[in-house]
């Protein structure tokens, strides 16, 4: 596992986790193009197979499908050469993608490195091994589709290959990992989408992170900022960081304050001009770049309708306060970005009036719809000409995603203006530096 605060000095190997004990996977099958190009190893010892292997868990140990090898603690997947081509591989079945998301499917991954299946918690744990920069390509083409701009392929490595080795977040620490394979880390789906610009940009920036103080930034990025990125410490409530400002993304500085109600109507009203805005990246462009699991389109600036009991139903079951009537949305704190940080909710509760608090932005984009709200920038118009009792709410809002560092989509508006990576990643992360750590 990664360490935080240490640099290495050569490509380091990067543990990604595969299926995970929440997945609850308790069978899935690994398919070889031929198998004699690894080294197969059933808790520690050798064995051969022709080209399958269905697994399934019984009583907290792996067995194969015919039961005619029981009792695996662990089966470890070793690549003879690191070096094989696309086509050769192993192919995992059944991965989520999406995981929690309304998008969540299941696919199959072709993976590079090594793979460890163990089990934990009675499901599946499987754990791929694999070389920094391989990893990298893998994540620039799952992140964003192969077509996109070199620049923008060049900058999104570059600031995946920092927060990795950052390993700030360090979100699944307790399993040993450094990543998981989906958003809630970096989107990784193995080589089956591997792309030559992929490979390219990893190539042109291998060992190329960004740096402030001597330490690794932690580079977060989103899909769309909707104009203006936000601070870090207000969205995560950690420690302010120099490279994680707010910044207006477009070329024409637009002070403005989006924390203040009246300015972020406005705000959210009009387009801009903004690098992630139809200006730069048109509909079109968004379907041809973004990756497979994301083709919607009104990102920039989106609207969410609920009538009463649409709205009574949503925050009752996802917050667990039974509501009768919701008769209020009030924006209490706004980040830079307009994002609400802070929302009360007022309403009656058996006859009673009642108020709730949602305390952060993935709180409220929880709550506010049924699967995940594209983000907290919105402003609340209130209908009441149905009828006080059926008072009707509109959510209008900008941006895709929590908008703090890189906006993706921003980045490929500045790509296709002809920005190359350098300068988009000073753009984003201000005050970092670019440095080479290995050759
Ligand atoms: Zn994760
Ligand atoms: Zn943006």
């Amino acid at each position: 596992m990664l360490e935080k605060g240490v640099i290495p000095n050569q490509e380091p190997l990067v543990s990604v986790g595969i299926h995970l004990p929440q997945d609850k996977f308790n069978a899935t099958t690994i398919s070889f193009t031929d198998p004699k190009l690894f080294e197969i190893t059933i808790n520690g010892n050798p064995i051969s197979i022709q080209s399958e292997l269905k697994l399934k868990v019984k009583d907290g140990y792996i067995e194969n499908e015919a039961a005619s090898i029981v009792n695996i603690s662990q089966l470890s997947i070793l690549r003879k050469d690191q070096c094989l081509s696309e086509n050769q591989g192993l192919i995992i079945h059944s991965v989520v993608a999406g995981r929690g998301f309304h998008w969540q499917k299941e696919i199959s991954v072709q993976l590079p490195g090594h793979v460890i299946i163990e089990v934990r918690d009675d499901f599946l744990f499987t754990v791929n091994e694999v070389p920094l920069e391989q990893y990298l390509i893998c994540v620039a083409t799952s992140e964003m589709s192969a077509n996109c701009p070199d620049a923008l392929l060049e900058a999104q490595t570059i600031a995946a290959r920092s927060w990795v080795l950052a390993a700030s977040e360090k979100k699944h620490a307790d399993l040993g990992l450094d990543a998981c394979n989906d958003d809630c880390c970096q989107r990784y789906q193995g080589i089956g989408s591997r792309s030559p610009s992929a490979k390219k940009a990893s190539l042109s920036t291998r060992g190329k992170v960004l740096i402030v103080n001597e330490q690794i930034c932690d580079t977060r990025y989103s899909k769309c900022c909707g104009g203006r990125t936000e601070d870090n410490e207000l969205t995560w409530k950690t420690e302010q960081k120099s490279y994680l400002r707010s910044v207006f993304d477009g070329p024409e500085e637009i002070k403005n304050n989006l924390s203040n109600e009246n300015v972020v109507k406005s705000w959210i009203e009009s387009q801009h001009g903004c690098y992630c805005g139809p200006k730069y990246v048109s509909a079109n462009d968004i379907n041809e770049y973004l990756g497979e699991v994301d083709k919607i389109d009104n990102y920039y600036r989106w609207s969410v309708h609920y009538t009463q009991r649409e709205i009574v139903n949503l925050i009752s079951e996802k917050t667990g306060n039974y509501f009768d009537f919701i008769s209020a949305m009030i924006p209490i704190l706004r980040g830079k970005s307009g994002r609400i940080m802070e929302l009360r909710i007022d309403g009656i509760v058996n006859g009673d009036n009642s108020s709730i608090m949602l305390k952060s932005e993935y709180e409220i984009r929880r709550v506010l719809h049924p699967d995940f709200l594209y983000s907290s920038a919105f402003i609340i118009e209130t209908n009441s000409s149905v009828g006080k009792e059926q008072l009707q709410f509109t959510l209008h809002g900008a941006g895709w995603g929590h908008g703090v560092g890189l906006c993706q989509i921003g980045a490929l508006g500045m790509a296709l203006a002809g920005y190359d990576s350098k300068t988009i990643l000073a753009h984003y992360y201000q005050s970092s530096e670019l440095i080479n750590i290995y050759d």
